[in-house]
């Protein structure tokens, strides 16, 4: 796992070559969109990379940039493609409309078959 710190943006490479964004409050992950926690953001904050970042990201939803909003899909997309599903843009965008912390893979699998 790789951090780095760009423009006050911390992003991890994963050990499998996906690529995710780390604020002071969470990762782009769809793990972290799960369960609300991640081996990624679990090792940012032991290195202590998390308290790197700008307070203000604190208070900077994941939901805010553009930027933000492609990692998400993008992490949408790679679990598409592991669970051998189909990988249609309105599915991802779908998915990527309803995903916090407390949404359940019951809803995502819900916009699957929609
Ligand atoms: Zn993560």
């Amino acid at each position: 796992m790789k951090f780095k710190i760009t423009n006050d943006v911390l992003t991890v490479k994963s050990d499998s070559g996906s690529t995710y964004t780390i604020n002071r409050t969470g990762c782009s992950c769809v793990g972290f969109g799960w369960r609300g926690k991640c081996k990624h953001f679990t090792e940012a904050k032991e290195q202590g990379w998390v308290y790197k970042l700008p307070l203000i990201n604190k208070f900077v939803g994941f939901k805010k940039t553009q930027f933000i909003i492609e990692s998400r899909k993008d992490a949408i997309r790679q679990w598409l493609k592991k669970k051998r599903i189909k990988v249609r843009e309105s599915i991802v965008n779908k998915i990527e409309s309803i995903m916090t912390a407390k949404t359940s893979m019951k809803e995502i699998l819900a916009c699957v078959r929609n």
